[in-house]
């Protein structure tokens, strides 16, 4: 049985997108699965998705379980057929508290999908890489156009039209463009008025890397410029989550999140057709990587852990083992250790993460009394794994 149940379920609801990211791992890295699914996804697969929840939650006595909307675009199913997959999936579920969210490029919101958010409490985020000088260089329309000043607008739009938008707004997901300056994007966020954001480091790995790859010497240099603008703001500072986790790391407290190690049993991808592989943006390693085995019309949600032997792809390689970093960094996210037979690497950025993991533990030494510092051994009752 696997130490941690699954509680989680990335739900592919559309398949296409009005939209055409050049670095996008659905359409535009080598995986072409989305042409062979439904393009919305059918009652049937929502409500058996429903009833696989419940079954899951039941088996390992889950209070809350957690569904996060995906496509492609998920506006795109419409709002009388997103309200429908709201209504099933909580009827397939009943007993249980279904948290529900869902990640959207913003172009075709308006008031009537916030109030649909907010009637049904899914918390929604956008996808935004910057200003469009910095955005349009990759989130294009099918016609090559750039998307930013548009979804800049709607925001805009929304937030004239009262407080209903960024109270139902979860926060804001940014692919890094490591050509610009980390601390110039930081504060261009919350300048912006956005103050929960997410950086994404590009796909890609030692195989297949991101279009345009110059190294890691890039990344490293944006995020220590992100990192100190962030830990500089005081009060001002925005929720990031890639250092907010990586400093919990530090203190002892496992990363959650994918991107730095955060256990994927806990999560998977159900797709339009109801198949689940080992999770939609691994399929970019391509082979069997790419093979759905599984079909919530046959297997059951927990059946992914031992189908696709998760914990043993997921464990860290041997130089990672003996990091410093590895609480925090928990040696990056799967599909970027990748080097065309295995994930016992470190990930693609590890200079980066080092790096920055480095510049977090040099803040934390000069913000803590040194008397603190100074204390040898720490009593086990009270050891907090400060890797300091
Ligand atoms: S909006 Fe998302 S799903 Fe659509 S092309 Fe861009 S990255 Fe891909
Ligand atoms: S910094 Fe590098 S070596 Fe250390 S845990 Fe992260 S990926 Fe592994």
């Amino acid at each position: 049985m696997s130490q941690a149940p699954l509680d989680w379920v990335v739900f592919k609801i559309a398949q296409r997108c009005n939209l055409n990211c050049s670095y996008c791992y659905v359409y535009n890295r080598g995986d072409d699965s989305w042409k062979s699914r439904p393009p919305i996804v059918s009652d049937d697969v929502v409500e058996m998705l429903g009833r696989r929840v419940a079954e899951q939650c039941a088996r390992f006595s889950l209070p809350r379980f957690v569904i996060e909307f995906h496509g492609g675009e998920p506006l795109l199913v419409g709002k009388p057929r997103m309200q429908r997959i709201i209504d099933l999936l909580r009827a397939g579920s009943p007993r249980v508290e279904l948290r529900m969210i869902l990640q959207t490029n913003g172009l075709l919101l308006d008031e009537e999908w916030v109030e649909l958010f907010d009637h049904n409490h899914v918390s929604f985020g956008i996808s935004l890489d910057g200003p469009p000088e910095v955005g349009d260089r990759y989130r294009v329309f099918p016609n090559g156009q750039g998307s930013t000043g548009r979804l800049l607008e709607i925001v805009n739009r929304l937030r004239r039209s009262g407080p209903l938008f960024d109270q139902t707004l979860g926060g804001v997901l940014c692919v890094v463009d490591p050509s610009v300056n980390g601390g110039d994007l930081v504060r261009w966020f919350v300048d912006n008025g956005f103050d929960c954001f997410e950086f994404l480091l590009p796909d890609g790995n030692y195989a297949n890397p991101p279009a345009g790859w110059r190294g890691v010497e890039p990344m490293r240099r944006f995020l220590l410029e992100a990192f100190d603008a962030w830990y500089t703001m005081g009060k001002r500072a925005p929720q990031i989550r890639l250092f907010e986790t990586m400093l919990l790391g530090f203190m002892g407290i496992k990363p959650e999140l994918d991107a730095l190690g955060g256990d994927l049993r806990k999560l998977c991808v159900v797709e339009s057709d109801g198949s689940i592989g080992i999770s939609d943006v691994v399929r970019f390693c391509q082979g069997e990587y790419a093979v759905d085995r599984l079909n919530i019309f046959r297997d059951a949600l927990e059946a992914r852990t031992d189908a696709y032997n998760i914990a043993e792809l997921q464990r860290p390689c041997a130089q990672c083992e003996v990091c410093p970093h590895l609480k925090s960094c928990g040696g990056g996210y799967l599909p970027h250790r990748f080097d065309g037979t295995s994930f016992a690497n470190p990930s693609l950025y590890c200079d980066a993460l080092f790096a920055l993991g480095e510049r977090m533990v040099t803040a934390i030494r000069e913000d803590i009394p040194a008397s603190l510092i100074r204390i040898q051994p720490v009593p086990a009752a009270a050891h907090a794994e400060l890797s300091l």
